[in-house]
């Protein structure tokens, strides 16, 4: 039996096709699945992480495919210890639908969730379609924290989910 000291539920939401499954493939399991935009077919995965010498045990929850439906229900944000709001930095139209995604935090999260805005596939920077500004900005006025990831690189994904750790450990 794993022994842990805190378990916290972080939940990912965003547009279709933003890159929400392979940032949870990449951090759970290093792996960026080449070509199909896979659902992973269970509701959550699990990944600890040490936070000053302790085991944090992290439940990630990835939408299976209902994001393409609008029907993400608000027990999918019930009991969110964390929320990552993902979109797509070379899709305009996933930034844009952004504030769609605020009203439904607003109406079914906890208020003491803890939020990130993640702006996804810095690795194509040459199709960059919003500035890193912008979604900083966005982020601040909604009082959200700003990370640029890609999930195909590898970059920044460890980081988003340890500081997402670390906090709600702070918070704990
Ligand atoms: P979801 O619908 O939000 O779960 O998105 P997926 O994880 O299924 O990814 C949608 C598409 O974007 C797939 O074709 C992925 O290969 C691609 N994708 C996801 N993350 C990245 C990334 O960081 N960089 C690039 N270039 N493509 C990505
Ligand atoms: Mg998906």
């Amino acid at each position: 039996m794993e022994d842990y000291k805190y378990l916290f539920k972080v939940v990912l939401i965003g547009n279709a096709g933003v890159g929400k499954t392979c940032l949870v493939r990449r951090f759970t399991q290093g792996l960026f699945p080449p070509g199909q935009g896979a659902t992973i077919g269970v509701d959550f995965m699990i990944k600890t992480v040490e936070v000053d010498g302790d085991k944090v045990k992290l439940q990630i929850w990835d939408t299976a495919g209902q994001e393409r439906f609008r029907c993400i229900t608000q027990s999918y944000y019930r009991s969110a210890n964390a929320l990552i709001l993902v979109y797509d930095i070379t899709c305009q139209p996933t930034f844009d639908c952004l504030p769609n995604w605020i009203k439904e935090i607003d109406t079914y999260a906890s208020s003491k969730v803890l939020t990130y805005l993640v702006g996804n596939k810095s690795d194509r920077l040459l199709h960059r379609e919003i500035p890193a500004e912008i979604g900083e900005h966005f982020a601040k006025q909604h009082s959200m924290r700003y990370l640029e990831t890609s999930a195909k690189e590898a970059e920044n994904v460890d980081r988003l989910f340890t500081e997402i750790a670390v906090e709600l450990t702070k918070q704990a």
